[in-house]
């Protein structure tokens, strides 16, 4: 029989080979081998060696790619790769700009207007803000989802209805709150309104 292949510190896509599980410890019923891996998201796992060397079937992530592909497949945006979706470190964010874009964009905008979209949204200080407060809020009242008033919702700063279009500039996000509150105002207006007749709001900036 031969000498079995040693791929300990070996990379197979995202997947890091670190350690031989001992026999005695492996699952599977034949023995076969086993490594405990880290993927590049930080899962550790364990593989059979055969489904990372192996032809038929090659595991190259911890499963967390799935959802990537997932989303490439099903978008209609010309143009999207893998390592775009790839190269956010939060995965969860870029997804819900994602889906941001696609609601209020034609669904099959060129990659051009989405890239500048997502890049200015996902590092935007008032969009993060909005963000991070209600992934807070959810996950501290899982209970209470009949109104997502904290959600992270997509305002024109000049409503259409006054000329505004969907250019970068004259886009940003409030909270589902704010944004039905300020209905057709313009930004201006509404900031002019809260002062006077002194409104506030958790829920607004
Ligand atoms: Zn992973």
């Amino acid at each position: 029989m031969a000498k079995p292949l040693d791929i300990q510190n070996q990379r197979f896509g995202k997947i890091l080979v670190k350690s031989l599980i001992p026999e005695e410890e492996r699952r599977n019923a034949y023995k076969r081998r086993e490594w405990l891996c880290e993927c590049d998201c930080g899962n550790s796992l364990i593989i059979e060696q055969r489904n990372l060397t192996g032809s038929k079937y090659q595991q190259l992530s911890c499963g967390c790619t799935r959802v990537k592909f997932h989303l490439l497949k099903t978008s209609k945006i010309k143009g999207l790769t893998f390592e775009f979706i790839d190269s956010f470190e939060d995965y969860e964010k870029y997804a819900y700009l994602h889906k941001q874009f696609v609601k209020h964009f034609t669904a099959t905008e060129d990659f051009e207007i989405y890239e500048k979209f997502i890049n200015k949204f996902y590092i935007d200080n008032q969009f993060n803000l909005l963000y991070n407060k209600w992934v807070k809020e959810n996950k501290e009242n899982k209970e209470n989802t009949f109104y997502d008033l904290y959600k992270p919702s997509l305002d024109h700063i000049i409503p259409k209805s006054k000329g505004g279009d969907n250019s970068l500039d004259n886009l940003q996000f409030l909270t589902v709150f704010e944004n039905l509150s300020k209905r057709d105002m313009t930004m201006k207006e509404w900031n002019e309104f809260k002062v006077r007749t002194n409104t506030q709001s958790d829920l607004y900036l």
